[in-house]
C-alpha cells in the first residue's frame, strides 16, 4: 500500500495575527494542486478561523487540541469543541500531544475521548504518542507505544479519520533524533498494534507520522524509513524555509 505523505506543522503557542497570516500565506503560496504530498498547518486556536478561511488551492488547516466535553456546546468555560473547530474550516486536529499529556495531565482515556469527539465532528484526529527518555532507557518503548495505541486510538478509527504521530518525548525540541533502526522498529510496532485494534486493512492504510526535531537536513532520511508516512514538525514549522525545506524533500 502506498500512503501519501503528510507534512504537518504544529505552531504551538506561537504567532500573533500579522506573523501567522504571513507564514500561512507563504505556505499556501507553495501548496499548488498536484503536489505529491499533503500539507497541514496547525496554528494556535487564536488564528485558526483566520487561517482556515484564507484562500488556497491546496493545504489543510488543523487545531492543536479539542475539548474532551461530552457535548459540542454547553457549560465548559474556556473549552473549544471539535464541532467549533470544524465550523472554523479546519479539517484536522492534533490530540494527545506530549505537551498536553505532560503539562495538562491528559491520559490515554482523555486523548481517546478527544479523538472520538474530533472524528464525530468530521475532523481527522492526529493522535500523538511517544515514550519518555526514562521509558526508552529502561527498554519499555514498544510496550509504552502499544499501550498508548490501544488507549488513545478510538476503535472505530479509519485511515480517513485518524493519523498516528509517533513523537519520542525526548526528541521534541531537543535536536535529538532516534536512530533510523529505532524509528523503523517503533513504526512497525505501532502499525502491528493498529492492526490488532482496527484490522489489518485499516492499519495498512493509516498514516503514521514521525515527529521530533525534524529539519530539512534530516527529513529525507527519516521520511524514507519504512512505515514513516510523514512528519509532524514543531520548531521548524515556524520558518517557511525550514518547513518547505522539509516538504521539498518529498517532491
Ligand atoms: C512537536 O512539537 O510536535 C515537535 C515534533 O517539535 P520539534 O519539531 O520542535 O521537535
Amino acid at each position: 500500500m502506498t500512503r501519501r505523505k503528510l507534512i504537518a506543522g504544529n505552531w504551538k503557542m506561537n504567532m500573533k495575527t500579522a506573523d501567522g497570516k504571513a507564514l500561512a500565506e507563504a505556505v499556501f503560496d507553495k501548496c499548488r494542486p498536484g503536489l505529491p504530498f499533503d500539507i497541514l498547518i496547525c496554528p494556535p486556536m487564536s488564528l485558526l478561523g483566520t487561517i482556515a478561511g484564507m484562500n488556497r488551492s491546496a493545504g489543510a488547516v488543523g487545531a492543536q487540541d479539542v475539548a474532551e466535553a461530552p457535548k459540542p456546546a454547553g457549560a465548559y468555560t474556556g473549552d473549544i469543541s471539535a464541532e467549533m473547530v470544524k465550523d472554523l474550516g479546519a479539517a484536522y486536529t492534533l490530540v494527545g500531544h506530549s505537551e498536553r499529556r505532560t503539562l495538562h495531565g491528559e491520559t490515554d482515556a482523555v486523548v481517546r475521548t478527544k479523538a472520538a469527539n474530533a472524528i464525530a465532528a468530521g475532523l481527522t484526529a492526529v493522535v500523538c504518542i511517544g515514550e519518555t527518555l526514562a521509558e526508552r532507557e529502561s527498554g519499555k518503548t514498544l510496550d509504552v507505544l502499544r499501550t498508548q495505541v490501544n488507549g488513545s486510538v478510538p476503535p472505530d478509527a479509519t485511515a480517513g479519520t485518524c493519523v498516528v504521530a509517533y513523537e519520542p518525548v525526548w526528541a521534541i525540541g531537543t535536536g535529538k533524533v532516534p536512530t533510523n533502526a529505532d524509528v523503523a522498529e517503533a513504526h512497525a510496532a505501532i502499525r502491528a498494534e493498529l492492526g490488532k485494534l482496527l484490522g489489518a486493512e485499516t492499519a495498512d492504510a493509516l498514516r503514521i507520522l514521525y515527529g521530533g526535531s525534524v529539519k530539512p537536513s534530516n527529513a529525507a532520511e527519516l521520511l524514507a524509513i519504512d512505515n514513516v508516512d510523514g512528519a509532524l514538525i514543531g520548531g521548524a514549522s515556524l520558518k517557511i524555509e525550514d518547513f518547505w525545506g522539509i516538504a521539498e524533500t518529498q517532491q
